[in-house]
C-alpha cells in the first residue's frame, strides 16, 4: 500500500496488532498491549562481540576474526518482534522502521555506539532491493543516525547480486558478496541492518570498511536470531 493509504487506513479503521491481529488500542500502536509485553527483549550485558545474549565460551564466540569490533541488537528475532520485521519489509517499512530505530538508540552499549562519526547502512542487493521497493536497512540507517546526531555515510554499494550467483541457499548466504566502499569512511563507524543472522553480510562489510579506511567499525541491528 503506498504511504498515504496506509497512513489513512491507520487513521479511519482501528488499528490491528501486526502480531496477532487483534485490536491495537492505542491508534497508530504497532502491537496490541499483550504482545507488546511479549516483546523478546535482550540484554546489554551479553557477548559484547557477537551480540548474542550470553557471553560466548572462549574461542567460540561466532564473530572472532570479524572486522567489527562489537555487535548489538536490541531484541531477538522471534515472536512479536519477529512479526514486525516481516510487517516492516511487506508493507508497513515506514511505519516499523522508525520504532525500531529508537528501540535501537535507546539502550545502545557505548562498545557499538561511542564515537562513531557517521552511520553506514549494509547496502541493499541490487536485485533483491528492486523486487522489494523499501530500502530497511537506510531507513534504519536514517533513524539511528538522527537519534545519534551523526551523519549517513552511503559508502558502500553493491553491484553484484548475491541472489543470481548463489541462488539463496545457505551456503550463497554464507559466502557474502562482498560490496564496494565508494565514499571513504571516517575512523570510527556504526554499521546498521535490519537482522543480524550468520554474520557473514556484516563481517563482508565490516572489512570492505576497514579496507576503506575505518579503524573501527560498530555493528547495530534491530533484530539478532539467537539460532
Ligand atoms: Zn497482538
Ligand atoms: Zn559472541
Amino acid at each position: 500500500m503506498p504511504r498515504s493509504l496506509d497512513l489513512l487506513a491507520a487513521l479511519v479503521a482501528p488499528g490491528r496488532c501486526l502480531h496477532c491481529r487483534g485490536p491495537a488500542e492505542r491508534g497508530a500502536a504497532l502491537l496490541c498491549d499483550p504482545c507488546r509485553a511479549r516483546l523478546p527483549w535482550l540484554p546489554v550485558d551479553g557477548c559484547a562481540r557477537c551480540g548474542l545474549p550470553r557471553p560466548c565460551p572462549p574461542g567460540r564466540c561466532p564473530a572472532r576474526g570479524a572486522a567489527f569490533a562489537a555487535a548489538w541488537a536490541p531484541l531477538a528475532y522471534e515472536g512479536p518482534a519477529r512479526a514486525l520485521a516481516i510487517a516492516g519489509k511487506e508493507r508497513s517499512a515506514r511505519r516499523v522502521a522508525p520504532w525500531f530505530a529508537a528501540a535501537m538508540v535507546a539502550r545502545a552499549p557505548a562498545a557499538v555506539v561511542e564515537g562513531a562519526a557517521a552511520v553506514v547502512a549494509v547496502p541493499a542487493d541490487p536485485v533483491r532491493g528492486r523486487r522489494r521497493g523499501e530500502d530497511h536497512a537506510a531507513l534504519l540507517a536514517d533513524g539511528v543516525a538522527t537519534a545519534l546526531g551523526v551523519p549517513v555515510l552511503r559508502a558502500l554499494v553493491r553491484t553484484r547480486s548475491a541472489t543470481a550467483q548463489h541462488l539463496q541457499d545457505r551456503a550463497g548466504r554464507a559466502r557474502a558478496v562482498p560490496p564496494s566502499v565508494v565514499v571513504r569512511p571516517p575512523d570510527r563507524v556504526l554499521l546498521v541492518d535490519d537482522v543480524h543472522t550468520t554474520g557473514a553480510t556484516l563481517r563482508a562489510c565490516a572489512t570492505a570498511l576497514r579496507d576503506g579506511g575505518a579503524r573501527r567499525v560498530g555493528v547495530l541491528t534491530a533484530l539478532r536470531t539467537l539460532r
